[in-house]
């Protein structure tokens, strides 16, 4: 005859029966997270880095190599399979393409990709395929190079070079990101529409989102996603589309091309209700959803000797604060922290 269990024995059963999967009280299951391996930049995009900031985070609290691996096993031994690393950006971080190889050698992690802004990509496009990065995607908010200079204090030249270096390093897909921006870049989305189809990119725009005092309010440029829909029907025929990748744009194909372009509605219309993700910033905290300010702090967990069953455990926990949605419309001005502490 079987013994029967203790209570202890089926709390602790239930515990690692139950959580093998990251499921949060909205019935969400988290298989993403966005990791941030720095929150520096070598660009100052005005809406994301405020001018003349400087707060960013002591080095010693950046989650070393070995940390990043540890909770990233930790995350896929609980069903997360997609790993993007971000920041910031993330190649302002020395050797990012070893830690890409310890990354997707992680069992269970079936995809790992890369935002940039691809000023650094010349020199390392090859090593981060190498390394196992499938695909990228790259900020592009204009293709004039004074005006890109002026939005992102960044040469235009640079992520030009380092797109090509990406496209001939086997890259794929390259994502082109562009922050649609009323008065500042909302005359070029045509012709960015057709660059992205001259070199095979595929096009998402986004909706600026309220994140932090950047020193102008995002309300006074905001674009509204669904009028530009309605703009590029006029000149190009968009058939609903889809891509593979996990991520909350909607697609569009444009008939005839293989170019797909997606629409990042938080404004407009938000997604919460697939949000598939949690985000790792550079120091460890982590974070529910990118517009509140629910965390848990993971690096105390890394450094004080306790255990991956314990640090498990605390990210199970975590995912009960796991909020329904953001509230970037509603309430403009709770986000205190900028994109790139986060990691955007
Ligand atoms: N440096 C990398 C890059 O340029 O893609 C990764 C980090 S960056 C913070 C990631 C993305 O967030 C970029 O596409 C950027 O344009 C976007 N972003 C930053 N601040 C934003 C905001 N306030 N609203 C919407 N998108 C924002």
């Amino acid at each position: 005859m079987n013994k029967a269990l203790s209570l202890d024995e089926i709390i602790i059963m239930s515990d690692t029966e139950l959580h093998k999967e990251l499921i949060d009280p909205f019935g969400r299951r988290v298989e993403y997270v966005r990791l941030s391996v720095t929150d520096k930049c070598n660009m100052r995009c005005f809406y994301c880095i405020p001018k003349g900031f400087t707060d960013f985070e002591e080095p010693e609290n950046w989650l070393t190599f070995d940390e990043v691996e540890r909770l990233m096993s930790i995350f896929a031994d609980l069903g997360v399979r997609r790993v993007r690393l971000t920041g910031g950006e993330p190649l302002v971080r020395k050797n990012l393409p070893e830690l890409a190889a310890r990354l997707s050698a992680i069992p269970g992690i079936e995809d790992l990709s890369l935002s940039t802004n691809a000023s650094l990509l010349s020199e390392h496009a090859t090593a981060l395929k190498d390394a196992g990065i499938s695909r990228i995607n790259v900020s592009l908010d204009s293709l004039r190079h004074e005006r890109f200079k002026e939005i992102t204090g960044g040469k235009l030249q640079t992520v030009l070079d380092g797109l090509q270096a990406a496209k001939s390093a086997g890259l794929s897909p390259v994502k082109i990101n562009v922050v649609a921006m009323k008065g500042l870049n909302d005359d070029e989305f045509e012709s960015i529409v057709d660059y992205c189809l001259e070199n095979d990119f595929t096009l998402r725009f986004i909706e600026t989102m309220p994140m932090g005092s950047t020193g102008k309010d995002a309300t006074d440029y905001y674009y509204d996603l669904q009028q530009l829909k309605k703009r590029l029907k006029k000149r190009f025929s968009l058939i609903p589309g889809m891509m593979p990748g996990g991520g909350p744009a909607r697609y569009f194909q444009v008939e005839g091309t293989e170019l797909r372009i997606g629409f990042i509605t938080p404004i407009s219309q938000h997604f919460c209700e697939t949000c598939n993700r949690v985000r790792v910033s550079v120091n460890g905290t982590l974070y529910l959803c990118l517009g509140q300010n629910d965390k848990v702090e993971l690096r105390p967990l890394l450094r004080d000797g306790s255990t991956d069953e314990q640090i498990r455990k605390a990210i199970v926990a975590a995912l009960a604060l796991k909020p329904m949605r953001h509230e970037f419309k509603d309430e403009p001005g709770q986000i205190v922290r900028i994109m790139s502490q986060t990691g955007g």
